[in-house]
């Protein structure tokens, strides 16, 4: 018997564990294949909305409240465990952008670190972008990233090391419930019990509810994304421009992302995604042609109507919670999320108001 089973192995899920772990409580995940190879592994690692002033603020306040922490859990898990997440601010310039003047509004009103970078300071500050960008460049100095598979692999450790019971291979095919309150699952063909239960399935977590007739709108929204080789400081800042991002990682590899697809639970790699990011990376830096491609990848993420991830109890079952739909998100929103799942789940003062994340059924 448990206190709490944890279903997924994504971020969500490793966080939320480690929030309930550390509170005393004992925990199983429970993952359907192996931890942290979905979404949370497809995904850039920015630690930052992609257009923050366009998100609505339930998005943007648990985004701020994980900046803030991040850059000390990240050293946290490397003491714990030795694995090194490479939380490192390496900003975010975003260009030729239409809404500049409600983005500098924003920041201020936030008060968050911009700078304004002319066509001509442009080419000093990134000399490998094209110089056919005669774009003006707003910077975000502060803005991190993270690489999210590392991040995984010490989460995953640092549970171990709290004692948490980590099972792949278990998918969990039923909830179990008596008298409108769950009382546990079934994994692998086993009934296990536990005190409460968390669905953090990522994009596949409407599934276990289908089944209670609970309608949870949350839905798989592809992205593809593209790895260069490279070389360590060749670029310095992530750079965005429309829909395309390149994040240069310490070691020197550039990712490209990413597409939005609506395919369902298709996952393929296609060349149509591999031409549009490329060319799209390659108007950005000419040099990337000559830079071979190392890997082209595919991840869904967990889509909902309006990006702002369900976050608390189920209604109508008691001991379920979810913590789902972080979207595109789900990196930089992952620790705040899982505190605030937590700080419901223990009755704490929750660090931000649970009522907009709670799931209206
Ligand atoms: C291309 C791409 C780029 C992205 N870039 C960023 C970024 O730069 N910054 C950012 O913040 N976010 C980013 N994201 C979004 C972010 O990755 C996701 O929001 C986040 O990873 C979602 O985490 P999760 O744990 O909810 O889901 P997942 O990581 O998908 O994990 C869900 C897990 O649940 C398991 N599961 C499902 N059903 C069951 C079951 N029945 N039983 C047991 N296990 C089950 C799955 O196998 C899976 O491992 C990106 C996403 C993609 C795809």
């Amino acid at each position: 018997m448990f206190d709490y089973i944890v279903i997924g192995g994504g971020i969500s899920a490793l966080l939320s564990a480690r929030e309930l772990a550390l509170s005393g409580a004992r925990v199983a995940v429970l993952e359907k294949g192996q931890f942290g190879r979905e979404s949370s592994w497809a995904g850039g690692g920015i630690l930052s909305p992609l257009y923050p002033w366009r998100c609505r603020d339930e998005i943007n306040v648990l985004a701020r409240w994980s900046q803030q922490i991040y850059r000390q859990l990240a050293q946290f898990l490397l003491n714990d465990t030795g694995i090194d997440s490479e939380w490192r601010q390496s900003g975010l310039l975003m260009l030729a952008l239409d809404d500049r003047n409600s983005a500098s509004t924003w920041a201020q009103t936030y008060n968050i670190e911009q700078q304004v970078l002319s066509a001509e300071q442009l080419k000093h500050h990134e000399p490998v972008l094209s110089g056919k960008i005669e774009a003006t460049g707003l910077l975000f100095p502060k803005v991190a990233q993270i690489r999210n598979p590392r991040l995984l692999l010490a989460l995953r450790q640092n549970l171990a090391n709290l004692g948490v019971e980590l099972l792949e291979h278990h998918e969990v095919t039923e909830l179990l419930s008596k008298t409108g309150r769950v009382t546990g699952v079934i994994a692998a063909g086993k009934k296990m019990h536990a005190q409460g239960v968390v669905i953090t399935c990522g994009a596949w977590s409407a599934q276990l509810l289908f089944a209670h007739d609970i309608n949870l709108p949350v839905y798989p929204v592809k992205g593809q994304m593209l790895l260069y080789q490279g070389v360590p400081d060749f670029l310095k800042n992530i750079v965005m421009l429309k829909d395309c991002y390149l994040i240069p990682r310490a070691d020197g590899r550039i990712l490209c992302g990413s597409t939005v697809e609506n395919v369902g639970f298709n996952k393929d790699l296609t060349e149509e995604a591999n031409d549009k990011l490329r060319s799209a990376a390659e108007y950005l830096i000419p040099e990337l042609k000559d830079i071979p491609l190392e890997r082209q990848w595919a991840g869904l993420r967990p889509g909902s109507a309006t990006g702002i991830p369900y976050i608390g109890e189920v209604p109508g079952l008691a001991n379920l919670y979810v913590n789902v739909g972080h979207y595109r998100n789900g990196v930089v929103l992952g620790p705040a999320a899982a505190r605030l799942l937590a700080d419901v789940i223990l009755d704490r003062e929750c660090i931000v108001d649970p009522i907009p994340y709670q799931l209206d059924v």
